[in-house]
């Protein structure tokens, strides 16, 4: 069947392939250790679970308005305020399926075709494909490890034309953990103002930081960036609410309406029980979120550690996220392959051990190690890659 031109240019998701992979050899009776999760291992608290059982049984079953229950837009604009001090109003608020169905929709009611994003490399692997699913172009900048793989204002000036309509920052970052700090980002907004740019800033990751760092949205830094930035944020992550699908887009009322008009003809609204849920995760906090974040951050430190170790492994210790992005070149040359790819199936297919090669998030010398599975299995997969290396060096 001829098919249309758009899925055709569309790149599998690497994370998905790797994982697929993974099952397969699981499903022959292998002992496989997956470390390419984007989604925390813990339950969704119980708190949020019985409410969203609650709004069922008291009969709330039915469509809700496109964007979100007036409710959880309310819970949302509470988070906002209370965790970034921003101001915003309803028709400023858009509930979708997911952040990432909340970010197509927003790329599909912002580009016209031919139209330009900034995508910092690495990135993550659903921003270039909704990019050119909107008919935009992505316009790549290499983030540099010496610099903590972060967009700095000069590559940002130099990347701009005249079809640049946005740039994307995700911080802390899938898949290096970067954040950006205040000063960062403002000097990276006062480029993105000078050219009149879009800021999309992807938040999802926001609670999970450690090391005593805290998060800055762009939006908080002026009146000005806030206008100029469409805030991306979620359940999926902060909660462990990933197959829940509640992600929202915080920011200009006429893109939040066209975002609107796009949902009332492709979702109608989010699944009403998951708003209902959401609702219960912005509004109440019984310590779940802080106790999973805890538990990231003490896997984080003894796997860093020991992840350093392995003969020519070098990283950028992550300041967030679920993720360790090192770079493997010398190590992958060590072992005697010709690429990190095909290392990665080696790996796979030898010690059965599934990382994501980063060549997928646009940095071919880097793996992508998640560390959302207990410690025990991550610390087991690392006595693995050590093993599949020092039999190869
Ligand atoms: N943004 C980033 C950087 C992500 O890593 C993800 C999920 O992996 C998302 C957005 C989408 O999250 P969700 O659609 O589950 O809300």
């Amino acid at each position: 069947m001829k098919l249309a031109k758009r899925v055709d240019a569309l790149t599998p998701s690497s994370t998905l392939a790797i994982t697929a992979k993974a099952k397969e050899l699981k499903a022959q009776g292998h002992d496989v250790i997956g470390l390419g999760a984007g989604e925390p291992d813990f339950n969704t608290p119980q708190y949020i679970i019985d409410a969203a059982v609650k709004s069922m049984e008291e009969g709330h079953t039915k469509y809700t308005p496109a964007a979100g229950l007036p409710a959880l837009k309310d819970a949302i604009i509470g988070k906002l305020k209370q965790d970034q001090g921003l101001d915003y109003q309803a028709p400023e608020v858009f509930v979708g399926t997911g952040a990432k169905h909340v970010l197509y929709t927003l790329f599909q009611a912002l580009l016209d075709e031919g139209d330009e994003v900034i995508i910092p490399t690495p990135y993550w692997v659903s921003y270039p494909e909704q990019v050119k699913l909107a008919f935009g172009v992505p316009v790549y900048v290499t983030g540099h490890e010496e610099f903590g793989f972060k967009l700095t204002p000069e590559q940002l000036e130099t990347a701009v034309t005249d079809k640049t309509k946005a740039v994307i920052i995700n911080s802390p970052s899938n898949p290096t953990g970067a954040m950006y700090s205040p000063d960062e980002l403002k000097a990276l907004g006062e480029v993105a103002l000078k050219h009149d740019l879009i800021i999309v800033s992807d938040e999802i990751y926001e609670k999970l930081i450690y090391g005593g760092a805290s998060h800055t949205s762009i939006a908080e830094l002026s009146p000005e960036l806030k206008a100029q930035t469409i805030v991306i944020n979620g359940v999926s992550k902060s909660h462990s609410m990933t197959g829940w699908r509640i992600g929202y887009a915080a920011g200009d009322a006429t893109l939040i309406k066209a975002m609107t008009n796009l949902a009332s003809h492709s979702t109608s609204n989010p699944t009403t029980s998951a708003q209902y849920g959401a609702i219960a995760a912005y509004t109440k906090d019984d310590g779940s979120v802080e106790t999973m974040r805890k538990a990231f951050e003490e896997r984080l430190n003894v796997a860093y550690e020991k992840l350093i170790q392995i003969p020519g492994v070098s990283c950028v210790k992550p300041q967030g996220a679920f993720y360790l992005f090192p770079n493997v070149r010398e190590t992958v040359s060590l072992c005697g392959f010709p690429d990190v790819d095909t290392w990665v199936e080696a790996l796979l297919e030898e010690e059965k051990v599934a990382l994501v090669p980063g060549s997928g998030f646009g940095a071919p010398d880097n793996v992508r190690l998640s560390y959302a599975t207990s410690l025990d299995q991550f610390l087991a997969a690392l006595e693995r890659i050590e093993r599949f290396v020092l039999s190869k060096t």
